[in-house]
């Protein structure tokens, strides 16, 4: 039998306001267990919440960017749960009224572009944090995450894949990071995925069971937990057995889900309107200022990339994922005008730097300016392409100016052809059998020349100045 997958992702991301979503108490990571809390997050009977304005602002924000409507009447939500580190009983969440709804998002697949629905955009607080100990009985409880604002992103089950899932949260990741909302770290849980996934034979119209994954925290790992799930499930079936609705986790070290629990119903939480908070009206005005602020997203961005700067796609979706990237490309393309070489040195060399050192961009020790004049001398003459490589990895841990650099260290390209002529000429004299084996028609031999010179040189010679000395000598 043949298995198609349908795959629908609740993603959370948590937003980066000041303070939490209903009291001003901070919402600073790492601070000492349970300092950030006030009656209204510690769950005081008797407090009440109040909505910070910046939550609704940023939801906007988000709303506006994946193309969904914005509800000019929205309601909160009591989401009843009992857990150690929510101490209310229940989750202020959003379920009938959700802030925003019907979106969508262009994602490009292996099949083309495709639409990818957005069900709706819901704002919740977040719960705090337990911390179980490996070697007593004991956990423990931390408060400070408790009321962090968080939003809710669903999606319609539209994809098909783990490629296509994986496409569509790295764009959902990278607009959450353009509006400068969500600072997406997923190690730290600032930005997580749920996945549900479920199998039908190929052809049949009606969805599968579904199952829910979660604990995934690195986009390579979603979609290894959603492969294998896909997996799973198709064997269970064509095995005669039935998928069961139900949550998983992921265990990227034994790269398998395992049962957690029972899928709970929406009717098991008894969602019911909160009466502590007022129903939230938004009007056009407010809509239209939002949008006023909404900055260049990254399908725009990369659009113009490809336009403007006439690049490949790919080198367009890696300079444009991120928009620090993005921001450093252009300021370098800004100071040394040629995209293409640019491109090249960004996608190559600075890339590799940022990776082998896991930094980002932004902590880069070789700026846009400092690239952009190494670049330069390259364009100048000053310094091979070559030596280029070697002076850029001097930058890495020297702050001056690569001419500075090159000065220091003698790099400066020899382009003087009398200097070059008798170097050649001293090759030459050195290897005679080679030079014959050369005049007798072994054209290799070529490189082996310009390779000791570029020897003698340190890999100073110019290259062209080189060649062309050589063939007038050899050929003569
Ligand atoms: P819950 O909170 O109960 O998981 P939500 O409505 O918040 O419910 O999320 C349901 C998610 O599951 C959505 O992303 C939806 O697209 C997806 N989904 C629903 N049915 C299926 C299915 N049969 N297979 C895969 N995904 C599904
Ligand atoms: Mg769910
Ligand atoms: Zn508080």
């Amino acid at each position: 039998m043949e298995f198609e997958a349908v795959i629908g992702l609740e993603v959370h991301a948590q937003l980066k306001t000041e303070s939490k979503i209903f009291c001003g108490c901070s919402t600073a990571f790492g601070a000492s267990p349970n300092t950030h809390t006030c009656p209204v997050c510690l769950g005081m009977p008797g407090s009440l919440p109040v909505l910070n304005k910046r939550v609704v602002d940023y939801a906007m924000r988000m709303a506006l960017a994946t193309q969904c409507s914005i509800s000019p009447y929205s309601r909160f939500a009591r989401k009843n749960y009992f857990y150690p580190d929510l101490p209310k009983g229940y989750q202020i969440s959003q379920y009938e009224l959700p802030i925003a709804e019907h979106g969508h998002l262009m994602v490009d697949t292996d099949q083309g572009r495709k639409k990818i629905g957005i069900t709706r955009i819901h704002m919740e607080e977040d719960a705090g944090k337990l911390t179980h100990d490996s070697h007593r009985p004991v956990s423990r409880v931390d408060l400070n995450r408790t009321g962090t604002p968080l939003i809710e992103i669903v999606s319609e089950p539209d994809m098909r894949s783990p490629w296509e899932a994986s496409a569509y949260l790295k764009q959902l990741h990278a607009i959450l990071r353009y509006l400068d909302i969500c600072d997406g770290n997923m190690e730290e849980g600032s930005f997580r995925c749920d996945a549900n996934v479920s199998v039908r034979p190929r052809g049949q119209e009606e969805f599968g069971t579904r199952a829910e994954i979660k604990n995934m925290n690195s986009f390579r790992n979603v979609e290894r937990a959603i492969a294998y799930e896909i997996d799973r499930q198709s064997t269970l079936v064509e095995e005669g057995g039935e998928v069961i609705q139900e949550t998983r986790l992921w265990d990227a070290e034994k790269n398998r889900t395992f049962s957690m629990r029972g899928k709970e119903e929406a009717h098991d939480y008894r969602y019911f309107p909160d009466p502590d908070l007022v129903p939230l009206v938004i009007d056009e005005a407010w809509i239209e200022q939002v949008r006023g602020l909404l900055p260049e997203l990254p399908e725009e961005r990369k659009a113009r990339f490809l336009e403007q700067y006439g690049l490949a796609q790919d080198d367009a979706v890696f300079l444009t994922s991120a928009r620090e990237m993005a921001d450093y490309y252009e300021a370098c393309v800004e100071i040394f005008n040629d995209p293409k070489q640019v491109c090249n040195w960004v996608t190559g060399a600075l890339a590799a730097l940022l990776n082998a050192k896991g930094i980002s961009v932004t902590e880069s020790p070789i700026s846009a300016q400092r690239l952009a004049a190494l670049l330069k001398l390259i364009k100048d003459g000053v310094i091979s392409g070559k030596i280029a490589k070697t002076v850029f990895e001097c930058m890495e841990t020297d702050e001056r100016d690569p001419e500075a650099i090159v000065k220091e260290k003698g790099l400066v390209q020899v382009s003087d052809s009398g200097e070059i002529e008798s170097m050649v000429q001293e090759v030459l004299d050195a290897c005679p059998e080679e030079a014959e084996a050369y005049r007798g028609g072994k054209k290799k031999l070529m490189g082996f020349f310009v390779g000791q010179i570029m020897k003698k040189t340190k890999g100073k010679a110019n290259p062209q100045t080189v060649n062309q000395l050589l063939k007038e000598k050899l050929d003569k």
